[in-house]
């Protein structure tokens, strides 16, 4: 694989062909978290401070369900709503669709991605798992997006559903990031 040469620590000792790459793209408007839950999930901190224009893709060893796993995770920074879908698709096994309970216009957003990711992959005909993420949990006081909204829109999509935050619990954001990782191995 193109990871062999480079892998450190202690996957180095497992056969390439053993470890599962997931490919996971997170979506969502500008502002709705995505770059404080990657950077949450990688470092197990909250940085408040995230050039927002910054697009990239990080890699992650990680163990779930006693398996190995290379993680690569696309940070995307769409303006205000879906484009280039396509470059999305060819690379991606699994999307994380990013908002913020404390947004109504980044819920509508994710309405459109999740519309646009369902129109592309029936097109496809290929299923990609996605996960609707609710962030800034935190941000109960100033709420403008109910749990069951989003319920209800996870459910018209096929979605798994969660709400969390990036500056409160790390177990919550990796969990979410080890769930994408279940759904790849299930589809
Ligand atoms: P992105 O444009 O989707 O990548 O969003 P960022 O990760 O850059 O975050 C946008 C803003 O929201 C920044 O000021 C972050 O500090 C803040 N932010 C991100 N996640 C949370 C969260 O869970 N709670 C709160 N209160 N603020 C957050
Ligand atoms: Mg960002």
């Amino acid at each position: 694989s193109m990871f062999g040469k480079n892998r450190a620590g202690n996957l180095s000792t497992i056969p390439d062909k053993c470890v599962k790459e997931c490919n996971v793209a997170i979506l969502g408007c500008k502002g709705s978290g995505k770059s404080a839950l990657l950077v949450k999930f990688l470092t197990k901190r909250f940085i408040s401070e995230y050039d927002p224009n910054l697009e990239d893709t990080y890699t992650s060893e990680d163990i779930v369900d006693q398996q190995p796993v290379i993680l690569k995770i696309m940070d995307t920074a769409d303006q205000e709503e879906p484009a280039n879908m396509e470059r999305y698709l060819n690379w991606a096994n699994a999307f994380l669709v990013v908002y913020s309970i404390d947004n109504r216009r980044s819920f509508e957003v994710c309405h459109q991605y999740l519309e646009s990711l369902c129109q592309c992959t029936k097109a496809l005909h290929q299923e990609r798992p996605i996960i609707l993420l609710g962030n800034k949990l935190d941000m109960e006081r100033y709420r403008q997006v109910s749990k069951s909204d989003g319920i209800t829109m996870a459910s018209k999509y096929g979605c798994l559903f969660f709400e969390v935050s990036a500056c409160l619990d790390y177990d919550c954001v990796q969990h979410v990031f080890h769930e994408v990782v279940r759904e790849i191995k299930k589809a």
